[in-house]
C-alpha cells in the first residue's frame, strides 16, 4: 500500500476502494470523491483494522449521515442486548454507531462491534478511560490518557471524539464568561475538572501531535469534540463555544499537514435563527472540514420530545452545511434510551437527513419523494407503506383504523380529494352524498 490515510491516498491520486464503495453508495464519480477528501471536505472513516466495515464517506456535498450513540453501561450491561440494538440500529439506518461504553470489559464489547458491524465505529477514549483504569480522575496520567487513544486505535475504531479544543486558554474564557449551563458535554467536563484539578494543561492538546501520529498509522478520523457546545438556548454561539471553534480550525490545519481525516463537532443547544449563522463561520474556520452535530436542540422546554426539537434543528442545519446528525431520542435530559426510543431517534433523524438533502439537491434524494407522491396519487397503498420511512408504523396505522371504502383511508372516506380528482378526470360522475 503506498498510502497511509485515505486523505493521503486522495491527495496522490490514487482511488481507494473504500472510496469506490462509499462513491457507489452516493451515486457520484469516484473522482469527484477523491477530490473532495483531498481538500478534507468529504472524509471516510475507515480504521484498518475495522474487517467489516462497509465504507461510507461523510461531507457537506454528500447524503447526510446519521450516528446512532449505544454502549454497555452500569444499567445496561447485557452485552448481547446492546450487540442487538446496534444492529437494528444499522437496519434502520444508522451509518455509524458511536460506542459510550462506560461500564465493566469495554475492550471486549469494543473489538466485537469492529469485528461484526458493517457500520463507521465511534469511541470516546475519555469516558473509556476513566472506566479502564479505576482510579480517582485526577490520578489518571497524561500517559494514560493518550495510551487509551492508541489501544481505541489498535481495536478498529473508525473516528475518535477527542476534546483537545478546551485547552486552558479555553478553560479561562469559560471561567471568566459565566454561562447558564456551563460545560454540558461529558467528555469537556471531565478533561475541565481533570485540568482544574491537576493544574496541567489538556493532555489531548499538549500531546495533539502524538495522537496524530496514532491517527496517521491506523487511519482513524480525528472527530474534534466540542466541550464547550452550548448546553441551552442561552448559551449559544458565546464566547465559550466560539473561542474553542477557532482552537478546533487550527487543529484542523494541524491534522491535514498530516494527512488525518478531520470532522468538527458542533452546537447542542441553539435557536432556530442562529443555526444557519453557526454552519457558515464552522464552515469559514474549519475550512470545510464535515461539521458533525448534536442536535441542534432549537428549544429546551420539550423532555420527552428532544428527537423533535433535534430533528428540527438538524435539518436546518444539514441544508446550511452540517454532513453528520448525531440522533437525539426522546430519552434525552431524562433516562438512557430504550429500544422504542432509539428507534423514534434514528427515524426523525432520517426524516431530518433526508429533508435537507432535498433542499441541498443531493442527487436521487427528491427521487425517493416522488416516487412517494405517485404511489399516493394512485391510492396504491402497499407501494406507500414499501417507500414509507417507516414502513412497519405506516402499515400499523392504517390497519388500526380500516375505511369503509378500502381505496380511501378513514381520514376523509367519501371526501378523499385524491379518488375524487382520479375519477372526474377520467370522466366519472362524482357524487360524494350517496356514494
Ligand atoms: S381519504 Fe383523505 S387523507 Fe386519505 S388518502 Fe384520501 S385524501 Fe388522503
Amino acid at each position: 500500500m503506498d498510502y497511509t490515510t485515505q486523505m493521503d491516498a486522495a491527495r496522490k491520486g490514487i482511488v481507494t476502494p473504500e472510496m469506490k464503495a462509499a462513491a457507489a453508495k452516493e451515486e457520484m464519480d469516484v473522482k469527484e470523491l477523491m477530490e473532495l477528501m483531498a481538500k478534507g471536505q468529504a472524509i471516510i472513516p475507515a480504521n484498518k483494522r475495522h474487517t467489516s466495515l462497509s465504507p461510507a464517506a461523510i461531507g457537506s456535498r454528500l447524503k447526510t449521515k446519521i450516528n446512532v450513540n449505544l454502549g454497555i453501561s452500569r444499567d445496561c450491561k447485557d452485552m448481547d442486548v446492546e450487540v442487538a440494538k446496534v444492529n437494528s440500529a444499522v437496519a434502520m439506518g444508522a451509518e455509524s454507531i458511536m460506542d459510550l461504553s462506560s461500564y465493566g470489559d469495554t475492550r471486549t464489547f469494543r473489538r466485537r462491534l469492529t469485528s461484526e458491524c458493517p457500520a463507521i465505529i465511534g469511541t470516546v477514549p475519555i469516558y473509556d478511560a476513566v472506566v479502564y483504569y479505576h482510579k480517582p480522575l485526577k490520578e489518571i496520567t497524561s500517559q494514560e490518557w493518550l495510551d487509551i487513544v492508541k489501544m481505541h486505535a489498535e481495536d478498529g475504531v473508525d473516528f475518535m471524539t477527542i476534546h483537545c479544543g478546551i485547552n486552558r486558554e479555553t478553560a479561562g474564557k469559560f471561567k471568566r464568561n459565566k454561562r447558564l449551563t456551563n460545560i454540558v458535554s461529558r467528555g469537556g467536563s471531565i478533561i475541565f475538572a481533570w485540568m482544574e484539578m491537576t493544574g496541567e494543561e489538556n493532555p489531548f492538546y499538549e500531546h495533539y501531535d502524538e495522537i496524530l501520529d496514532i491517527c496517521r498509522e491506523y487511519d482513524i478520523t480525528m472527530s474534534l469534540g466540542d466541550a464547550c457546545r452550548p448546553g441551552c438556548l442561552k448559551d449559544a454561539s458565546d464566547i465559550s463555544q466560539i473561542e474553542e471553534l477557532i482552537t478546533l480550525g487550527e487543529l484542523t490545519k494541524r491534522a491535514w499537514e498530516k494527512d488525518v481525516q478531520v470532522m468538527v463537532e458542533g452546537p447542542g443547544h441553539m435557536p432556530l435563527d442562529q443555526i444557519a449563522a453557526n454552519m457558515k463561520i464552522q464552515q469559514t474556520i474549519c475550512q470545510g472540514a464535515p461539521f458533525y452535530v448534536l442536535g441542534p436542540l432549537v428549544t429546551d422546554v420539550a423532555p420527552g420530545y428532544d428527537h423533535i426539537t433535534a430533528a428540527i434543528g438538524g435539518a436546518v442545519a444539514a441544508a446550511y452545511g452540517a454532513s453528520f446528525l448525531c440522533y437525539v431520542t426522546p430519552a434525552e435530559h431524562l433516562r438512557l434510551p430504550d429500544l422504542e426510543d432509539v428507534k423514534e431517534g434514528i427515524i426523525a433523524s432520517r426524516i431530518a437527513a433526508h429533508a435537507a438533502d432535498v433542499a441541498k439537491g443531493i442527487k436521487g434524494a427528491v427521487d425517493w419523494d416522488n416516487r412517494m407522491s405517485e404511489a399516493r396519487k394512485k391510492l396504491d397503498w402497499e407501494g406507500m407503506f414499501e417507500l414509507s420511512i417507516d414502513p412497519e408504523k405506516a402499515r400499523r396505522y392504517r390497519a388500526s383504523a380500516k375505511p369503509e371504502k378500502e381505496d380511501t383511508c378513514s381520514m376523509c372516506g367519501n371526501f378523499c380529494a385524491v379518488k375524487n380528482m382520479n375519477r372526474i378526470l377520467d370522466g366519472e360522475i362524482v357524487n360524494i352524498y350517496d356514494e
